[in-house]
């Protein structure tokens, strides 16, 4: 155990951010790691205690927790390094845009504030970095066996990189030019930065993982072709469907799905288009962004960034409680209310709004007509919406960005072709060892789950890996 009297003696502290003023100037990572004095307090208020929630629970990828923060505590960070990476790819990734389910799930967090954990697993793993004890971990003996990984994203990258030092030969294919998936494309740099990305692709290539950036599979090559020429092709193609809003004036010019303009905008930072190529951009306009979550909350950052005049996001879902409410008791993830650095930079956010029609003038936006709903349960239990009678408004609108979620992964082309069984919300069905309906061909992150979550993409990308290194050697 760390300290046993830690948690009484310290309180929580987060990291820092760099003022509003400062960071929304560019798109530099704004995040400000806590003192090595501080972080060691931060470590001490862990309490081992007999059963711990957040690596049982609360971690999907059962991050070994009370271990690494006891080492942090004694100064042992190579052995704090060791115990992450046991169990976590990319904890840079994990430990900049985690939820951090762990520390909703974190004993103490019964009674005060939990332990600072996603901040520990960053500061770990960047002093792994800084220090240099993070190298190849090149395989001994190979296999001789041939997998091919459709989709670069953190499923994709886990999965190469635990086939590549379990000896089988990789080639990760994506159609995107850098590997990385949502995590390069869509979430924003002042978020990650995505040198984070190449700094561990450098780590993959040296391990002998061969990266095909460019590649449709299912256009340029297809599924079938992969199938015949490897021994396994794992499908980690993400939920890249995004939903659509179906109302009048959805095609005019300046309705854009969220990921066009957050992928515009993080191609335009490493160089992968010229800024004067963009064709979105918010610098002096009435942005509206519909969908109150993630992706909504990194389109209100980006749209700041860009010099947007004001910013609205709206969410049709009621407003969530301040505070965890009964229905999610500890140590469950609970629904409240979050506000993210992105919407504390400015805007107006307001729950239960659904969109009417878009109005534009001269084939452009000009305006967006919305209507106040509420919601309550029906005979059967299951929710139900309706509109506010007379709650009809209408606002100018120069921009509107829709950041409704994803509905499923892509089925044109290789999933088609494969034949790949799909579940009713239209994801691919895998058994308990990632396997699909078709021998030899896998599947793990959103493909599998729907739109989730990095950690759990990690996560079922190693799970997989293990099933297919089984499936392989018992060939
Ligand atoms: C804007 C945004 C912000 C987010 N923020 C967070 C956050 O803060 N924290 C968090 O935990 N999660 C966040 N998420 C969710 C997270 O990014 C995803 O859950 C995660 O990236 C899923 O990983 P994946 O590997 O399954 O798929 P993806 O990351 O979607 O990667 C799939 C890859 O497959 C490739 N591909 C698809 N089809 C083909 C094909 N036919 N041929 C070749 N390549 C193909 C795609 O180009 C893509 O690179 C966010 C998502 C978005 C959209």
């Amino acid at each position: 155990m760390a300290k046993p009297t830690g948690f009484l003696e310290y309180n929580r502290q987060d990291e820092g951010h760099l003022s509003i003023k400062e960071r929304v100037k560019n798109y530099n990572e704004m995040l400000v790691p806590l003192s090595p004095e501080e972080i060691n307090k931060q470590s001490a208020r862990c309490m081992d205690c007999g059963i711990p929630f957040c690596h049982g629970y609360g971690c999907p990828l059962a991050n070994r927790i009370p271990e690494f923060n006891d080492y942090v505590y004694q100064n042992r960070w190579k052995e704090a390094l060791t115990i992450l990476h046991s169990t976590n790819n990319f904890p840079e990734i994990t430990g900049r845009i985690c939820p951090a389910p762990c520390e909703t799930a974190c004993t103490l967090g019964l009674h005060d504030d939990p332990v600072t954990i996603k901040h520990i697993e960053y500061q770990i793993v960047e002093k792994g970095f800084k220090e240099g004890w993070i190298v190849p971990q090149i395989a001994p003996v190979k296999t001789g066996k041939r997998v091919a990984v459709v989709g670069a994203g953190p499923a994709g990258m886990a999965a190469s990189q635990q086939l590549v030092r379990a000896g089988h030969s990789v080639t990760l294919f994506d159609r995107h030019e850098n590997l990385g998936g949502l995590v390069r494309y869509g979430i924003p740099n002042f978020k990650l930065d995505k040198s984070i990305i190449d700094r561990r692709f450098e780590q993959m290539k040296a391990e002998g993982v061969e990266f095909k950036g460019g590649v449709n599979v299912g256009v340029d090559i297809t599924a079938g072709y992969l199938k015949k020429d490897y021994d396994a092709v794992c499908l980690t193609m993400g939920a890249g469907v995004a939903r659509d809003l179906n109302v009048a004036g959805r095609d005019l010019e300046g309705v854009h799905f969220a990921l066009e303009m957050l992928g515009e905008q993080n191609k335009v930072l490493t160089g992968e288009i010229q800024k004067s190529d963009a064709q979105i951009n918010a610098k002096g306009k009435v942005v509206v962004v519909i969908g109150g979550g993630d992706t909504g909350s990194d389109c209100v950052g980006t749209a700041h960034r860009q010099g947007a005049k004001k910013v609205y996001q709206f969410e049709i879902l009621p407003k969530p409680p301040e505070s965890r409410p009964d229905s999610t008791p500890w140590p469950m993830w609970p629904a409240i209310l979050r506000t993210s650095t992105s919407q504390e930079e400015g805007c107006e956010r307001r729950w239960c709004i659904s969109t009417k029609e878009i109005i534009g003038k001269d084939s452009k936006v000009s305006s967006i007509k919305c209507v106040e709903v509420e919601w309550q349960k029906d005979d059967a239990g299951r929710w139900q919406m309706s509109e506010v009678a007379g709650s009809e408004f209408e606002i100018k609108a120069d921009l509107i960005l829709l950041a409704m979620g994803f509905v499923h992964v892509e089925h044109e082309g290789a999933i088609e072709s494969l034949g790949t069984k799909l579940d009713n919300r239209g994801n691919i069905v895998v058994d308990e060892n990632f396997h699909s309906n078709i021998e030899g061909v896998f599947s793990a992150g959103d493909s599998v789950l729907g739109a989730s979550l990095v950690v759990k993409a990690i996560s079922t990308g190693r799970k997989m890996a293990a099933a297919i290194d089984a499936w392989l050697r018992d060939k």
